[in-house]
């Protein structure tokens, strides 16, 4: 009988009392959950109501919900993640998510991932935000869907550029072939910063019908300022 108990060591201090999400109780506790009062819009710190800029410049997503704020040891983490696929990760991610019952997935008809370009896609192997969203989909019993949006632009990493460029460097960048009218509609990536990207992915939903469209992210900068 023994050989049933498997126990699964933390992947942050390799203590062997982790759960489900491979995170033992202690380094969960002193991970940076992104739980201050913030923009329910974009997730920056705020009162707790819409922030000056999402008020100034609406952004084109509905809302965001961020799991933790971008900072040691998430940071390490999400960068292991997305360049060394430890794809057991997003396995962890999702169940942490899941865990903490902040999301409210009835609401949600669709799930969609961050897309990816075929070019980059072929460099990495795989995209992160997918991995993510295939086992969120599972968990909550949301449809996905990886084919509606592609990226059909070729861009720079957004990290490289400064904040007007970034913009400029987004138009045009997603095309969407199917037709969203009505849903409400959740996208999923690994990190927001600015939010330049989800929120051009946003506008491309919005464009083919979609009625919402919120950020669940697994991380989110604090950083400012951020543009869309
Ligand atoms: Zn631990
Ligand atoms: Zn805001």
């Amino acid at each position: 009988m023994l050989g049933l108990i498997f126990k699964t060591s933390c992947i942050l201090c390799t203590s062997q009392d982790a759960g489900a999400h491979a995170l033992c109780q202690p380094c969960l506790d002193e991970l940076p959950w992104h739980d201050a009062p913030q923009c329910p819009q974009c997730g920056t710190a705020s009162n707790g109501l819409t922030c000056g800029n999402c008020l100034h410049n609406q952004p084109d997503f509905d809302a965001t919900h961020a799991l933790f704020s971008y900072d040691y040891p998430l940071d390490r983490l999400l960068q292991h993640y997305k360049y060394r696929e430890s794809l057991h990760l997003a396995d962890a991610f999702a169940q942490l998510w899941f865990d903490k019952k902040t999301l409210d997935y009835a609401y949600i008809d669709l799930i969609i991932p961050m897309p990816m370009h075929s070019i980059r896609l072929k460099q990495r192997g795989f995209n992160q935000a997918l991995e993510i969203a295939k086992i969120i989909s599972k968990n909550a019993n949301i449809k996905l869907d990886y084919t509606a949006c592609q990226r059909i632009k070729f861009t720079p990493p957004q990290a490289t550029l400064p904040h007007k460029e970034r913009i400029k460097n987004m138009r045009g960048v997603f095309e969407c072939t199917k037709n969203l009218s009505g849903l409400n509609i959740a996208v999923i990536d690994d990190v927001m910063t600015t939010g330049t990207s989800l929120n051009e992915l946003a506008k491309t939903l919005k464009q083919a019908g979609a009625a919402h469209v919120e950020c669940w992210v697994i991380a989110r900068t604090l950083a400012k300022p951020y543009s869309y």
